[in-house]
């Protein structure tokens, strides 16, 4: 009887056990160690009106950036660094001709691509950034390079083409850039005396590594029918990227003359370094109120060390894709109601 009762009483001892494992009551077994947050990548496709867009136009976007994320994933999976996987994440959306970076970029008011990017490190505040590119196919990497290779923060221009060129980057001809779907958005632009527009397809990318290290990126043709030598928000630290291990990431995208005046990346990671509020909180605040009081369209991903995860946008749409170890890449954002669809980031 004594044995039927100890066995019983086992049993329980067992159910009780998994069960609180599986709904971690961890704290009335001894308080469970924080889950680490293992890995966690976001990236996004540019903030904006998504309503007018063909599905298949949006397909698209979302298959290229499930490539991008699955690139940047596989280097994250392997223990890689959070700046590696921002880079290759980034240079496949800027190959991809899809987003306003790289061969997708928009035309400024003379019909030629002018590109803008920066990276930084949240481990180190060590930052490489480019602005008015002619003729890079991969803005990142020589924001990457300017950052690695030289004392400086910011090259611009002719410049940094000749750096690029030190380094041994073709300088490719503006016909790479050309794109049926972009010259037609030029003349539309063009021929209606639009001088900015409701779209955008900046790209960025936040990450976090298995040692706890935080990186941002963010690439862009800027915005529509902008004027020659206008630089945006995403090369300028602070206002379209910022990385800091002590606060967050942040890449935006949006009107970069709003992100400038607001320095909305910064303003969003010592929000959270100095009142010590949650990410999100941050994040909201600067996005769904600052900046709608101004009227600056746009949104953000940001990202923390715990791996807490912040997209809001005031616009009707961001793409964008979340994926952490497990492998489950969520994407939503080309609508404000769209449903995630979650794929896999193993290819
Ligand atoms: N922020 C970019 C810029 O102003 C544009 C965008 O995000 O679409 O250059």
């Amino acid at each position: 009887m004594k044995t039927i009762r100890s066995f019983t009483l086992v049993l329980a001892v067992i159910a009780a056990v998994s069960l609180a494992d599986r709904f971690h009551f961890g704290a009335a077994f001894g308080a469970a160690s924080p889950p680490s947050p293992g890995f966690v990548l976001v990236a996004h496709g540019g903030a904006g009106d998504y309503s007018n867009m063909k599905p298949e136009q949006i397909e698209m976007r979302r298959a290229a950036m499930v490539k991008a994320v699955q690139a940047g994933y596989a280097i994250l999976a392997r223990n890689g660094s959070s700046l590696d996987a921002v880079e290759a994440t980034i240079r496949v959306m800027e190959d991809s001709g899809l987003f306003d970076a790289g061969r997708g970029s928009y035309y400024t008011r003379d019909g030629v691509p002018e590109m803008d990017a920066s990276i930084m490190d949240g481990r180190t505040l060590n930052a490489g950034s480019v602005a008015s590119l002619k003729h890079i196919a991969n803005p990142i990497h020589l924001a990457r390079l300017v950052m690695e290779k030289t004392p400086h923060v910011m090259l611009v221009g002719e410049g940094a083409e000749e750096f690029a060129k030190s380094q041994g980057i073709e300088l490719v001809s503006p016909y790479l850039f050309f794109n049926e779907r972009e010259w037609e958005r030029y003349k539309n632009a063009k021929s209606a005396g639009f001088s900015a527009s409701e779209e955008h397809g900046t790209v960025g990318v936040v990450a976090l590594d298995q040692t706890g290290n935080l990186a941002a990126g963010t690439s862009t043709g800027g915005t529509v029918m902008k004027m020659p030598g206008r630089v945006g928000d995403s090369p300028i630290l602070g206002a379209g990227t910022y990385a800091n291990n002590a606060s967050c990431a942040v890449s935006g995208t949006g009107t970069g003359e709003f992100f400038m005046r607001n320095i909305v990346a910064a303003d969003i990671c010592e929000r959270v370094r100095y009142l010590h509020v949650t990410l999100d909180q941050a994040a909201n605040e600067v996005v769904m109120k600052e900046l709608v009081e101004q009227h600056g369209d746009g949104g953000v991903i940001a990202l923390d060390q715990k791996g807490n995860v912040a997209t809001p946008f005031n616009t009707n749409g961001m793409m964008t894709a979340t994926v952490r170890a497990d492998g489950k890449m969520a994407i939503q954002g080309w609508s404000k109601n769209a449903k995630p669809i979650i794929v896999s980031a193993t290819k």
